[in-house]
């Protein structure tokens, strides 16, 4: 039969899927031997079967019933008691802790008797009985019973108001509390109709009851589908006996953090409230006081709590948050947990622990969550002292930025052409705003969670947003924003901090992290813990990790800050912008209108000596490591003008009668234009086919490639060659594209006089096409890079330009479980790529395979080519040290943190 409800005694940490986190925590500490209160927890299994069934599955109340009798005798007392009665908490606890859920009714089993026993056990101290009952009716009216809580407050307010102008809680007596219970019991009746369940045993099945149905609220659910929290888990109930902090001033409540949770520095940190019980920490009614205080008001106790801090640090090997409670001196610990922390204090405290042998170099690596790496090279508001945010939003994106404020994502690009800074504010982006996000400093907008459009947006290209800063009500008509009474108008400058979500007016000082100083060799910046942390722990991600990481860089500059943040070369050269640029559009448009092989060739002789200077800088700032440069992809006519903006032009100046040179070369380019003009142009004529049909494009390219490599080599150099072929679908594109181009580069190798040690002939596949005949096309290629953006796009039938417009109501209802542009969709592009690995490699044993879609710096999308055996990722230059960690990740085995 199954076992519904555990004893503390029972359980262990491990048991978090059945016990919930809470109460496998509460068990762990109890068989520690810790000052834990008694008492025990019916499982998530019994939440789940009440849950589909409607009803507590059989045997299970009976369980509940069990455990309480033991829970009675070991504290001696009994619930409902009139002498001495037993209390306990009710708290909900699933595997992870999550907000939205039912939290904590306190003080549970008192009725008009047991008040008394109540007020007898505590020297009759009436005022502290009365207050507890009031506090229970309050609680178990709010929380089991859904009765609104400012109900409660406005009676709370009415109390106190009776008592004086500025009366506080504790200027109520017994007898005005009593009074409050008896109104606390009419509203109780007013709103749902019943009385206030006075049997005790009732009020327990009604409080686990009400956990139970908890997880299937409104904000439960929408909790689990923001942070990807299965819906099957259920949560635990967790039934305590009571202890009181509210019993005077050698009493109180508090929470412990055993490290600083935002520096991670060691040292105790938290927070105390004298004579309180726990939900007055939470709700905030007095100030409460430093941890280190306690130390004054009750150095036995606090010498206990550090003890105790320092026990749970080490059995659990990491920081842990504890609840505490003191009663008349005693110390009760009420829970623990892995303390949540920021960013910057994971790398501390994991390195620290390293420091002081607590764990392991192979076990800090997977404590540091590779998504959020990029945080801590994101610009920081270096002081606030004299600012005071005027809103606060969601901390939708990190990172820091100041600007002037504009409304519109055209002035936002309009604004940010002509060199100011802006940042925009919108109630919330759409698609149609993108253009103006990326020209933005950062993004602010009025509405909208973490995983709104411009939150997704703004995080996938680094631009720090505050999001859903709801007090920030924009009026368009006047162009201007007002929060909390502050008016704020286009132009005026206006800081948002990304970290925090805090919103102020005016032009706060922002510095670079401090990491990124040490990064560029400051050497004051390389004292700095954070530093020291990340330099030791990246170095040892780099000896764990399998996969190579190169980066994705188009020109000399980004490949030498790719080098320093670690690539091992160039997995993606795109050279489409080789063909940009004044000069060279001229080139490329006498190519696309040349009516003969010579006029052809001679717009490739125009371009070859510019491309050949671009890859000089590449090879040399990438000197001794492979890169790989792709020919160019994209479809001919996106080097012409717009078809629309041109046909407009022309006929305008047709109707105008206006004629000449310049009219005939308009009509030109359109009459080209329209020639060019494709329904699909992403499924046109792009890529291998484009080299196909104007064979002396990618000829050039090739000669520009090798002789730059020559040259480079001439000087002492060591360049590396990867010549790729884009958007292959068969095996015969390839081959016949190597048959046209390696004669151009061993003639160009001759005619230098050198011969390149390393020149392969590879592909990209990202065409499903080319993935199912992997074995044929391997057998003519050296390489294979999976283009997973257009592979995602081949396989989903889905555009990547356009995905914005629905994606997020696909994640939504959980049509897919991520965006695939964002992370390999393992079951399709994923099978493709593990088909396309390993029939490859059977064809051909020197195959060797990487990345460079997107997905190449996304953590869990680098867990994915681990495991299918890539030799490398290729990404972003600003994540290539976040594929680094991802990839030791991997390797660890620990992909849990890499795909959270
Ligand atoms: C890809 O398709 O994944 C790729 C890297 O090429 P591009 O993004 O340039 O199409
Ligand atoms: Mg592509």
């Amino acid at each position: 039969m199954t076992k519904y409800v555990y004893d503390f005694s029972e359980g262990n940490k491990d048991m978090k899927d059945l016990l919930g986190g809470k109460g496998a925590n509460l068990a762990e500490m109890t068989n520690m031997g810790l000052p834990v209160p008694p008492g025990f927890t019916a499982t998530t299994e019994a939440c789940f079967a009440y849950l589909q069934e409607g009803d507590f599955p059989p045997g299970s109340l009976e369980e509940v019933e069990e455990h309480l009798v033991r829970l009675e005798k070991a504290m001696d007392k009994r619930l409902g008691d009139t002498d001495d009665p037993l209390l306990v908490s009710v708290r909900s606890g699933a595997k992870f802790s999550m907000p939205g859920m039912m939290d904590t009714v306190l003080n549970l089993g008192l009725n008009d008797g047991s008040v008394e026993g109540l007020a007898k056990q505590s020297d009759n101290d009436w005022r502290f009985a009365w207050d507890a009952y009031r506090r229970f009716v309050q609680m178990f009216g709010k929380i089991v019973m859904d009765v609104p809580g400012d109900a409660f407050e406005d009676a709370l307010d009415d109390a106190k108001h009776r008592k004086g102008e500025n009366a506080q809680d504790t200027d109520l007596d017994a007898d005005d509390l009593k009074e409050l219970h008896a109104r606390f019991l009419e509203i109780y009746r007013e709103h749902t109709g019943s009385e206030f369940p006075k049997d005790p045993r009732e009020q327990m099945t009604l409080a686990i009851e009400a956990v139970f149905k908890s997880w299937n609220g409104r904000r439960a659910i929408d909790y689990r589908r923001q942070n990807k929290i299965s819906d099957n888990l259920g949560t635990a109930v967790n039934v305590v006996a009571m202890v009181f902090g509210n019993r005077g001033m050698d009493s109180g409540t508090g929470v412990a953090f055993t490290r600083d949770p935002s520096t991670g520095e060691k040292r105790p940190y938290g927070d105390y409230l004298p004579d309180a019980q726990g939900e007055d920490v939470v709700a905030g009614i007095r100030n409460t006081l430093p941890l280190a205080e306690l130390e004054k008001i009750d150095s036995k106790s606090y010498g206990e709590l550090l003890q105790v801090m320092s026990t749970l640090e080490n059995h659990y090997r990491d920081m842990c948050d504890i609840e505490f409670t003191i009663e008349k001196g005693k110390l009760w610990i009420l829970q623990t947990r892995v303390g949540k922390r920021t960013a910057f204090a994971e790398w501390v405290m994991a390195a620290d622990m390293v420091e002081e042998g607590l764990i392991s170099l192979d076990e800090a690596v997977p404590r540091v969550d590779a998504n959020r790496l990029e945080e801590l090279f994101k610009r920081v508001v270096s002081s606030t002292a004299d600012a005071k945010p005027i809103a606060t939003g969601l901390n939708a994106s990190p990172g820091a930025a100041t600007g002037k404020v504009v409304f519109t994502a055209d002035d936002a690009k309009e604004w940010a052409e002509r060199g100011e800074k802006v940042i925009l504010v919108r109630r919330e982006t759409t698609p149609d705003d993108y253009h103006g996000m990326i020209a933005a400093q950062g993004i602010l907008t009025s509405a909208g969670g973490t995983n709104s459009h411009a939150a997704v947006v703004a995080r996938g290209e680094g631009i720090p947003a505050v999001c859903g800063a709801d007090a920030i009500k924009i009026d368009s008509p006047s162009r201007s924003f007002t929060a909390n009474g502050v008016r704020v108008g286009e132009d005026d400058v206006v800081t948002i901090d990304g970290f925090n979500g805090a919103v102020y007016v005016g032009e706060l000082p922002l510095e670079e992290s401090k990491l990124e100083r040490a990064r560029g060799g400051d050497q004051e910046a390389r004292k700095e813990p954070i530093w020291r942390a990340f330099d030791r722990l990246m170095r040892h991600a780099d000896e764990l990790r399998m996969l190579k990481v190169r980066a994705n860089a188009d020109t000399p500059d980004q490949a030498s800050n790719a080098r320093e943040r670690g690539a091992e070369g160039i997995g993606l050269c795109r050279t489409e912008h080789m063909f940009l640029g004044e000069e060279r559009v001229e080139a490329v448009r006498q190519m696309i209108f040349a009516d003969s092989g010579e006029q052809e060739q001679r717009a490739y002789d125009a371009l070859l000596p510019l491309q050949r200077e671009d890859f000089v800088g590449i090879f040399k700032a990438m000197d001794g490591l492979p890169v790989t440069v792709r020919l160019l992809d994209p479809p001919l006519h996106e080097f012409l003008p717009n078809q629309v903006d041109l046909a407009v032009e022309v006929a305008v100046a047709e109707s105008r009668g206006e004629a000449g040179a310049e009219l005939d070369r308009k009509k030109e380019e359109l009459r080209k234009v329209n020639e060019l003009h494709e329904a699909n142009p992403m499924l046109g004529l792009r890529g291998v086919r484009l080299g196909i049909v104007k064979p002396g494009l990618y000829a050039m390219q090739v000669r520009a490639i090798v002789e730059a490599a020559c040259r480079v080599k001439g000087e002492g150099g060591d360049p590396r060659v990867e010549i790729m072929i884009p958007l292959v679908a068969t095996r015969e594109e390839l081959r016949q594209m190597r048959e046209e181009l390696e004669p151009v580069a061993q003639k160009d190798m001759s005619e230098a006089g050198q011969e390149l040690d390393h020149l392969e002939w590879g592909t990209m596949v990202e065409l499903p096409r080319a993935a199912v005949t992997a074995a044929e096309v391997a057998e003519v290629a050296d390489f294979f890079s999976f283009g997973t953006n257009d592979l995602t796009q081949t396989a989903f039938g889905f555009s990547r330009d356009d995905i914005g417009k629905f994606v997020a109501m696909y994640e939504e209802r959980k049509l897919v479980p991520a965006n695939p542009f964002v992370t390999i969709d393992r079951p399709g592009v994923g099978r493709l790529m593990r088909i396309a690995t390993e029939e490859g490699r059977a064809a051909n044993e020197h195959l060797h395979l990487g990345i460079c879609g997107e997905h190449g710096g996304d953590p869990a999308s680098v867990v994915f080519c681990h495991e299918i055996g890539l030799d490398y990722v290729s990404c972003s230059p600003f994540r290539v040290e976040t594929a680094r960690l991802a990839a030791a990740q991997a390797a660890l085995g620990s992909s849990e943190s890499a795909s959270k």
